[in-house]
């Protein structure tokens, strides 16, 4: 939890509207997380944000969940509403709020998606609500696959590496890339990059580097790239929305967010 960025997204938000709030991380040990959402309604915490690998023991206990959770079986959010805890997931909202304001509109196109955990499972949800013409999704385990396409509404199929050079979008949804220098030979794997080129959108999850070696290969081919932050700040966002009911400081979010990570690396 030490390395969480939602402390540092969630209370620069709240120092930026000036409210009286605050957002503490908590380590969670595996299987308690049922027993941490009956802390919030015994201490009337206003909400929860949950990560793995709690996101299902929660989705669970709380008392409804929103159309996303419920298709995923898993909650990234816990809010309260009155007397009772909705839980949510905003993964897909993060996702296409920052598709769109890169300018790629995936109505009727072509997407890839690599990864089927969490992550890829809520791309895929998003991408099909979102009305992509086809979802091909590629994994290691097929089972894992299998189950990312069930949420596909009828347009998303298993696919292999050799989908990326018909896709108007490739999006890596695995942590490969984490941490690796942006020309590292290795960390673009999961994609085969010699078939990117322009007219392409590589978007890849991971946010640090902000140069993965699949954008830096990527772009490098000429296709159009985009990071996991602006992604993270958004489905942030999204969280602040429906704990406090206000508008969320975007500028202030990324600026928080930015000055962090900048830290971090010198
Ligand atoms: P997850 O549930 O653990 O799923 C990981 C996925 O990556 C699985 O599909 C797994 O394949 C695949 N994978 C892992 N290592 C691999 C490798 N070496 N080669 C090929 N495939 C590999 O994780 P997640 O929650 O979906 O997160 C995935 C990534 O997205 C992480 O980097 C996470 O930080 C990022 N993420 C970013 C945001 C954002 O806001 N930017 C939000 C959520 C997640 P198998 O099923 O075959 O094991």
């Amino acid at each position: 939890m030490t390395h969480s960025l939602s402390p540092v997204l969630h209370n620069a938000a709240f120092v930026a509207l000036g409210m009286d709030w605050t957002y503490v991380a908590f380590h969670v040990a595996t299987g308690l997380g049922a027993k941490a959402v009956e802390a919030v309604r015994v201490l009337g915490i206003e909400g929860l944000s949950v990560t793995m690998p709690h996101k299902s023991d929660v989705a669970a206990v709380v008392d409804v969940l929103s159309d996303d959770a419920a298709a995923l079986g898993a909650v990234n959010t816990v809010l309260r509403r009155n007397s009772r805890l909705v839980g949510d997931s905003t993964d897909g909202h993060g996702f296409m709020a920052a598709l769109s304001e890169a300018g790629f509109d995936p109505a009727g196109k072509c997407c890839m998606v690599v990864g089927a955990g969490g992550a890829g499972r809520a791309v895929v949800l998003a991408l099909a609500r979102g009305g992509a013409a086809r979802i091909v999704v590629v994994n290691r385990d097929p089972g894992r696959a299998g189950s990312a396409v069930a949420l596909g509404g009828g347009v998303a199929v298993v696919g292999g590496v050799e989908c990326a050079a018909e896709s108007d979008l490739v999006v890596n949804a695995t942590p490969v890339g984490m941490g690796l220098a942006h020309n590292s030979t290795v960390g673009a794997g999961v994609v085969d990059t010699d078939l990117l080129g322009p007219g392409q959108f590589v978007y890849d999850l991971v946010y640090h580097p902000a140069q993965t070696p699949l954008l830096f290969a990527a772009a490098g081919r000429g296709a159009t790239v985009l990071n996991g932050l602006p992604m993270l700040v958004h489905q942030a966002a999204r969280q602040f929305e429906l704990w406090t009911g206000e508008v969320a400081p975007l500028e202030a979010m990324r600026v928080a967010v930015h000055h962090e990570l900048s830290s971090r690396v010198s």
